[in-house]
């Protein structure tokens, strides 16, 4: 089948190079044209585990290209995926300026029938907008449904080859059978494909983000009670979790959550019901619990390091939001270094990958090292915020020697309170007062 997709971010770049690897001709389209140069190269733009060999192998092969020309992306494609950013606006509601301006270059490029197909995050009522808007510039006939994405940052290829279910929202079922077509070879094992109609398609997105979110911040509300009354956190979590009726998946208590879908898809469905006149309260508390967590983290250090942290170098591990990307949106490092400084305090950040970015964000105003022990060196506090792989299981003999003051804040509770004691550290963790 011929396919476009227009945005080659996280998103739209993983299913481009997916479609393309199960025989599909894709066409990635961005604006941005040095993205496109270096797409072109066989050079990936962000950090995501075997994309690089995907896109490499397919580009090579022929099946996937990449052009900045929408029009000629278009020309011929049987579906265009709208694959473009949904950020916040500052009241909280989703800015669709790129999806419409995309969907209208999308419209006034149509050669013939095609079907059109949200995968952006958008919020209800946007696919029935967005045949509108391409109604209004066009006269070919063109059909518009919802194909939310699940993927996940970190495993996103995983996710996209072998998905847990597609959902496909559309009354045509034209458009129901080319995408049916479209996804048959990701489903040998079992027809997890899911037809519903747009509005409800455009929710389910929602309502996974919205959940999966609400039970980290449910999470974290019990660690801060847990803190309070002598309770073990991690204990709670894997009494609660051995229950079939809740899993133990998503329970883990840590800093709070971040990144490019939590806080903003939480924040657009807050301003949906408040749209609706529907108050949607466990989101709001969701959201709240989430700021909370991430300022009573850092609160905690500051008082434990006695107030003021003038004079005092911070040793922060991990930045990006979660471990194997390099994205920092909305990460939680961010928050927290940002309390820290105001408090006075040198930071000194390490990331295996994350790095750069948080540079051209942050510039000179934080020290980055390219090892976590030379991040160490006379430090008054380690606080690890993301837990990569590497930073699970420290040499905590090695840190002692390197630290100033030997204090740990395990933001993850992944550190082995026992161990770390050993060595001479003191370690606060979320939720672990006794230290397990
Ligand atoms: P992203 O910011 O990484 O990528 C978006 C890309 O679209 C950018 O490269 C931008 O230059 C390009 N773009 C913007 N306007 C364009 C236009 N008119 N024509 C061509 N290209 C254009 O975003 P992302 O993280 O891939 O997210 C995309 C959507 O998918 C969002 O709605 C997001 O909520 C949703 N989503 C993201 C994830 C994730 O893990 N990142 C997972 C599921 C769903």
């Amino acid at each position: 089948m011929k396919l476009a997709v227009i945005g080659s971010g996280y998103v739209g770049l993983v299913a481009g190079a997916g479609f393309s690897d199960f025989g599909n001709h894709v066409t990635c389209v961005d604006i941005d044209p040095s993205r496109i140069e270096r797409l072109r190269r066989g050079e990936i733009p962000f950090h995501e585990p075997g994309l690089s060999e995907l896109v490499q192998r397919n580009a090579r092969q022929g099946r996937l290209v990449f052009t900045t020309d929408t029009a000629e992306a278009v020309r011929d494609a049987e579906v265009v995926f709208l694959a473009v950013g949904t950020p916040s606006r500052p009241d909280g509601s989703a800015d669709l300026s790129y999806l419409f301006e995309a969907a209208r270059q999308v419209g006034r490029s149509l050669t013939g029938f095609t079907v059109v197909v949200t995968k952006s995050t958008v919020p209800v009522g946007t696919g029935d907008a967005v045949r509108d808007a391409i109604g209004q510039v066009t006269s070919q006939r063109f059909t518009v449904a919802s194909n939310p994405e699940f993927l996940k940052e970190g495993d996103a290829i995983n996710d996209f080859l072998k998905p847990a279910r597609v959902i496909l929202g559309s009354d045509d079922p034209q458009a129901i059978d080319i995408l049916r077509r479209l996804y048959t070879g990701f489903l040998r094992t079992s027809d997890r494909i899911q037809v519903m109609d747009l509005r409800s398609a455009e929710l389910t997105k929602y309502a996974a983000n919205a959940m999966l979110a609400t039970r980290i911040s449910f999470m974290n509300e019990l660690a801060a009670l847990a803190d309070k009354v002598g309770a073990d956190i991690e204990k709670v979590r894997k009494g609660i979790g051995s229950d079939p009726r809740i899993g133990a998946k998503f329970l883990f208590p840590g800093v709070g959550f971040g990144g490019s879908c939590f806080p903003k898809d939480l924040r657009a469905l807050h301003d949906m019901g408040k749209a609706n006149d529907v108050r949607l309260g466990i989101i709001e508390c969701a959201i709240e619990a989430n700021t909370r967590s991430k300022q009573a983290f850092a609160a905690r250090m500051i008082e434990r390091l006695g107030g003021s942290l003038a004079g005092k170098r911070i040793a922060i591990w991990g930045l990006a939001f979660k471990p194997e990307t390099d994205d920092i949106r909305e990460a939680p490092a961010l928050d927290v270094i940002g309390q820290l400084r105001s408090k006075g305090a040198a930071i000194v950040g390490y990331d295996p990958i994350a790095g750069d970015n948080v540079r051209a964000l942050l510039g000179n105003s934080i020290s980055l090292v390219d090892d976590p022990y030379g991040a160490a060196d006379g430090a008054d506090a380690i606080v690890l915020i993301t837990e990569w792989h590497q930073l699970r299981q420290p040499d905590f003999a090695r840190l002692r020697k390197a630290v100033r003051t030997p204090l740990l804040f395990d933001g993850r509770n992944v550190w082995d309170p026992v161990a770390a004691r050993r060595a001479g550290f003191e370690y606060i963790g979320i939720g672990r007062p006794s230290g397990g």
